[in-house]
């Protein structure tokens, strides 16, 4: 079961997905039948959704006390900055989720510093870029105030600048988490960011 599947020429992993709900007793059966079977992966289905972030945590460390640490933990739809630490932290090694592009189409971006809605009318003469600290296409080649002004005259290349940033922000996140546990720092790097990032609840 557990061996690779043929995708066209390729062949790649194929992983099972845990499911449960917010329930302890379900999510660590479901993850120790399906661990039985052997795949190289597993998600983690069915969070993320709204549920208190308290409850994802205490359900990813459940599933996560099952699967080996030799087979790859993913969970599904996560999320905010803080999100990520968080599962990293819980022993989670891969993500996916829409919100550096769906926020980015509608002009929110995450930064260094925080969040910044760019329709925001505070921007209409900042020459500054979306972010100082970055070093991505948009921000070394676009100010705030022409950001903001290709959103309001419904330009398309506004949504696809912003967004661009915000896959650079989280890449270089990704980038800086894999350094920290190579480095054996990952704790203290998460207790900063956890204490600088606040894009859940701004
Ligand atoms: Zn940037």
């Amino acid at each position: 079961m557990g061996e690779t599947k043929p995708a066209g020429k390729k062949k790649v992993p194929l992983f099972a997905i845990i499911q449960g709900a917010t329930y302890k007793n379900l999510r660590h059966e479901c993850a120790q039948r399906i661990v039985e079977l052997d795949f190289p992966g597993y998600g983690i289905g069915g969070l993320m959704i709204g549920e208190p972030s308290l409850l994802t945590n205490e359900m990813v460390l459940t599933v996560n006390q099952v699967i080996p640490e030799k087979n790859l933990r993913y969970l599904m739809g996560c999320g905010y900055p803080e999100d990520i630490l968080e599962a990293v932290a819980l022993g989670v090694d891969l993500f996916d989720c829409v919100l550096p592009t769906r926020n980015g189409r509608t002009g929110m971006a995450f930064t260094s510093h925080g969040k910044i809605v760019i329709k925001a009318s505070r921007y209409s003469t900042d020459i500054a870029p979306l972010d100082k600290k970055c070093n991505c296409y948009t921000c070394l080649n676009f100010s705030r105030a022409y950001l903001r002004h290709l959103f309001n005259t419904g330009e398309a290349l506004a949504g696809r600048l912003v967004s661009y940033h915000n896959i650079y922000f989280y890449t270089k996140l990704m980038s800086e988490i894999r350094n920290h546990i190579k480095k054996g720092t990952f704790s203290g790097f998460s207790k900063r960011m956890l204490r600088k990032y606040d894009f859940r609840n701004s």
